[in-house]
């Protein structure tokens, strides 16, 4: 079915958040796209709360298979790094992946190029790992993270837009606000800013589990959301407090299951391949 929806799409959607709906059909599935060893955790409390800890981190992401469509979630870590028996360290982080992005789907009967639509929380590299692999599919970004990921200063750098450049030709709905992805209110694309410039969020509507919250890097750790802390890399405090604030909301008001994408406490309790939460 892919491409099916392009046409009654509205491209630039923002929406208020409506109650919510779930369609029927709807499965969201979750993968293990990296295990990061944080050396130095203080990077993830500009306050000094982490100071003097590390931290072990899972790298989530997630296929939402609805009728209208395949979503993809963020792709995680690069496959090369499944081929580091002892991983892969990169500055204060060691990365490790023990099955690809590509094999886990392979597991529930999806390729690559079934995919109809990608989109990342953000550009970081543990999010973009594997994008170039879904060039074939409609890129659903927000405008501010396409500004930023493609930047004159960044394509003048082959290096730096090495996990994504193939997605400069793929066909694109950008957006600002938030995005109703298949119009049905079902899976909405959360604008929350601050992290980098253009962070999402992910709200499914599911029918049986109900309405889920995937976090993007909202928060890294459930400490982190509990704290309110905000990484020293991140691109503005501001946003990032008003972005919290929002998602609190959201959380509350729709009695959401938040799931932290980097925490293994909430990641470990979905749903093992094959299975999925619908
Ligand atoms: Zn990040
Ligand atoms: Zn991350």
């Amino acid at each position: 079915m892919k491409k099916a929806l392009l046409s009654s799409l509205c491209l630039s959607a923002a929406i208020s958040f409506a109650p919510a709906t779930s369609a029927a059909d709807i499965k969201l599935y979750t993968f293990n796209c990296g295990e990061i060893d944080m050396n130095d955790l203080s990077l993830f409390a500009r306050g000094g709360e982490f100071d003097g800890r590390t931290n072990k981190a899972g790298d989530a992401c997630f296929l939402i298979r609805h009728p209208k469509g395949d979503l993809l979630w963020d792709t995680g870590l690069p496959k090369a790094i499944a081929e580091a028996e002892d991983g892969f360290t990169n500055g204060p982080y060691k990365l490790m992946l023990p099955k690809t992005l590509d094999a886990q789907l392979s597991e529930i009967g999806v390729s690559a190029n079934d995919i109809d639509f990608v989109s990342i929380s953000h550009s970081h590299f543990d999010h973009t790992g594997n994008l170039n692999d879904y060039a074939g599919a409609t890129w659903i970004v927000h405008e501010n993270e396409y500004a930023d990921m493609f930047s004159a200063e960044k394509r003048a750098n082959p290096q730096a837009i090495a996990a994504y450049d193939k997605l400069d030709k793929s066909e694109k709905i950008k957006f600002t606000g938030d995005h109703d992805v298949f119009g049905d209110g079902s899976v909405t694309i959360l604008s929350l800013p601050g992290h980098t410039p253009g962070h999402t969020s992910l709200m499914v509507n599911l029918e049986n589990s109900g309405p889920v919250l995937l976090s993007g890097d909202l928060y890294h750790l459930t400490e982190s959301r509990e704290l309110r802390t905000i990484p020293t890399f991140n691109t503005n405090v501001e946003d990032t407090l008003k972005s919290m604030d929002r998602f609190e909301k959201l959380a509350k008001e729709s009695g959401a299951r938040v799931i932290i994408q980097h925490e293994k406490d909430d990641t470990d309790k979905m749903p093992k391949l094959p299975g999925y939460l619908d």
